[in-house]
């Protein structure tokens, strides 16, 4: 695989990936075959299929160099887990052999016990199984001098209670292809065989130099800088975004991008982000449950190319205060198997009311369930970003853009009978084709806008997995798209004509839904007020949005939609808030550390080294002339760096009782709100004074390298 990027990438593309070209030469027809169906249909493997399935797979991983395998999964701690076993296995007669079973394919046991559950099973049943799921390419993952086979799986407990993120996604995308087809039905479309969601998940990240990383204790333990005072030129000439990428950077995304390509992940755009050394890629999209996976291992692929090349791979969602942080938009479309985007507007009439009954859907799901699609995207770190003046806001609205909301307007003003409707809708339509490719129309500042063809849900957090808020939308969509064909089948069946049944529906929920449409700048308080007039929630931080998921209204969504059992949403919420206040707990104390071992010391030695050329100064003026100016300037440094130096000193005396106390604060929602309300300011506190003096200290003096040094050299 060397020298690749020398060839043309179509042809290499996938070749690290058991697909189906490697499948058609290494697999007997009939298995071959076999598997397929499997696949499409979602059936058991049988063992014999299994076991061959197994051993062409090893063949092929071994010939381009593997010697273990792993089962690779999700579990619930927003990142992958791998156990590597050898193919290795000794003979009775003591001969080396490669094996790879079937069992072994389909099926592992690693030690549940080590991963989050959140309550849902005690240690002594603590076996969890990881499952072969075959949808997923198997892949080989370079690393260290070789490669290493990954099977993707799933990750359920013994009583078969998902115990990783990617079951539930799966899950929901059953659910939305149920839901879809029997509303396609209802519209007169029925020779769909599946409807799946489609994502496109575009990734910002920052790369910092790695020497200055490994000095910066914050960035190691927590991913965010928890001090550092804004350098004299932040992003304020927007001089960076979509600028030329400097050198080192771009070798980094040609080796990422190589790597992405073997893996078959279409990589597709490249380019600087908003702040100084910020960036993104994004992929062409994909099936969600693929594109999840494929996310996951972007991630890792940059990470470890980042490493490589001397940088540090910074993914948290606000890694530099005052400086934009990063998140993930995530491009989300549901789409028949056949090719056919249900939320692309057409051009023939019929085309069109389909579109706006999956339109109706999505603004009836986001704006019946838009506190759960908050909850899905918080976490520690996106919470610095949302509700700032950079990022979609917390209150989650919809955008549609100019020509969408006149149509929407029409439809609900009802000026016209209904025989004249048909032509209504007909002649405003007729506009929406062009949606696609008019760029001009777009809000920035919205979580959820439309752009075209799909929805682009840009809340997400720049290190989260997109798994959990794709699983929300999905299920939110299967929901209402579930409601919508009940209430036009209830009209039908009370003897309304179809049209007519559609369009009355389709205006009732245009008016329903209203509140959750917005227009106007998402940034400005304007929303703010809007939000609160029109009752929408407003969840500002983490435990305040994963409150909506003990609602019994929202459990009862993801128990009957078969995605999340009432057991195992209360393990993802324990999960969730336990990660939460263990974060800011860690952040504490590491801030804590810092100030101790690194600005309280460097502050001190500066102070007693001013203090006595300030003594000396004061001394020689006795003897010889001294300007009253500089013995007055430098009594006043002196002044105000043992005044801040004090409440320094105050402020982390009250950082240390604040953290002693969140170890007994009690537990989940108490100590969660315990971080929001009391620790994180605390924090805040003390790090204003902190960066306050890291501009009055001799740089000499200054250990921690600066938000300058790290945001503007290569
Ligand atoms: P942007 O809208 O951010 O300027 P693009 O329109 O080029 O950029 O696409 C952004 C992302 O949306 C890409 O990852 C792209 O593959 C994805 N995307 C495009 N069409 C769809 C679709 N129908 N469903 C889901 N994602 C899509
Ligand atoms: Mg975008």
């Amino acid at each position: 695989m060397e020298n690749v990027n020398k060839k043309a990438v179509s042809s290499y593309f996938g070749a690290l990936t058991f697909d189906q070209k490697a499948m058609l030469k290494k697999l007997p027809k009939e298995v071959y075959q076999a598997l397929q169906k499997t696949i499409k249909t979602g059936n058991k493997l049988s063992v014999e299929i299994a076991g061959a399935v197994a051993h062409g797979m090893k063949e092929w991983a071994m010939e381009n160099g593997a010697t273990h395998y792993t089962h690779w999964f999700q579990p619930m701690t927003g990142a992958t887990a791998e156990k590597h076993d050898a193919f290795l296995s000794i003979d009775r007669d003591g001969t080396a052999i490669e094996r790879f079973s079937g069992g072994q394919l389909i099926q592992g046991e690693p030690d549940a016990s080590s991963f989050p559950s959140g309550g849902m099973r005690t240690t002594f049943e603590a076996r969890g199984y990881t499952a072969w799921d075959p949808s997923s390419p198997a892949f080989l993952m370079k690393g260290g001098k070789g490669y290493t086979l990954c099977v993707p799986t799933v990750f359920i407990s013994y009583h078969g209670e998902a115990l990783d993120e990617k079951t539930p996604l799966l899950r929901s995308m059953d659910a939305v292809s149920k839901s879809a087809i029997r509303l396609l039905g209802i519209l007169g479309v029925d020779n769909v065989s599946r409807v799946n969601t489609y994502a496109g998940a575009e990734q910002e990240y920052f790369l910092v130099d790695r020497k200055f990383y490994s000095m910066r204790p914050d960035l190691i333990m927590s991913g965010r800088t928890l001090l550092g005072a804004m350098p004299p030129k932040g992003q304020q000439l927007e001089d960076h975004y979509f600028g030329s990428i400097p050198n080192r950077v771009l070798e980094f995304m040609q080796e990422v991008e190589e790597e992405l390509y073997l893996l078959g992940i279409p990589a597709k755009t490249r380019h600087n982000e908003v702040a100084p050394h910020q960036f993104e890629l994004a992929p062409i999209f994909e099936r969600a449950n693929i594109a999840a996976d494929h996310n996951l291992l972007v991630m890792e692929v940059m990470r470890r190319v980042a490493d490589r090349k001397g940088f540090a791979l910074l993914m948290h969602e606000k890694p530099f205060a005052g400086i934009n942080g990063s998140g993930k938009h995530n491009n989300w479309s549901i789409g028949t198997a056949e090719g056919m985007n249900l939320l692309e507007p057409g051009d023939t009439p019929e085309s069109n009311i389909q579109f706006l009954v999956f339109l109706a859907a999505v603004l009836k799901g986001v704006f019946k369930r838009s506190a759960v699609l908050r909850a899905s995207i918080a976490s520690i770190g996106n919470d610095h970003r949302l509700g700032a003046n950079e990022a979609p806001p917390a209150v989650v609205t919809v955008f549609l853009g100019e020509l969408l909301e006149k149509v929407l307007d029409a439809i609900e003003a009802g000026k016209v009978d209904f025989a004249t409707e048909k032509q209504v809708l007909n002649l405003g339509l007729a506009h929406l084709p062009i949606l696609n490719k008019d760029y001009t129309d777009r809000n920035r500042t919205s979580p959820f806008a439309f752009t075209g063809n799909k929805f682009e849900f840009r809340a997400v957090g720049s290190s989260q997995p997109i798994s959990v808020p794709n699983m929300v939308l999905n299920t939110l969509m299967a929901e209402a798209m579930d409601e919508l064909a009940n209430e036009i089948q209830e009209k039908i069946d009370g003897g309304v004509e179809k049209d007519a049944a559609i369009l009355e529906v389709l205006r009732a929920e245009i008016t329903a839904t209203k509140p959750v449409r917005y227009q106007g700048d998402n940034y400005s308080e304007n929303l703010q007020e809007a939000a609160a007039n029109r009752s929408l929630p407003n969840l500002k931080n983490t435990p305040q949005a994963l409150r909506s998921l003990l609602e019994v209204d929202t459990r009862e969504m993801f128990s009957r939609y078969g995605v999340l059992s009432d057991q195992e949403l209360t393990s993802r919420l324990n999960t969730r808030l336990e990660r939460y206040v263990k974060g800011i707990d860690i952040e504490a104390r590491t801030l804590q550390l810092m100030l101790k071992t690194f600005v309280i010391p460097d502050v001190s030695e500066y102070q007693g080294e001013l203090a006595s050329s300030y003594n000396a100064l004061v001394e020689a003026s006795s003897r010889i002339g001294v300007s009253d100016k500089a013995l007055k300037s430098q009594g006043a440094h002196l002044k105000e760096l043992a005044e801040n130096l004090s409440d320094l000193l105050d402020l982390t005396a009250e950082l240390d009782v604040v953290i002693a106390k969140l170890g007994s604060v009690g537990e989940e929602f108490e100590a969660a709100d315990f971080c929001a309300e009391v620790v994180l300011p605390s924090m805040d506190k003390v790090r204003a004074v902190a960066d306050h003096l890291e501009l009055m200290v001799d740089r000499s003096k200054w250990e921690l390298p600066t938000y300058s040094e790290m945001l503007f050299e290569h």
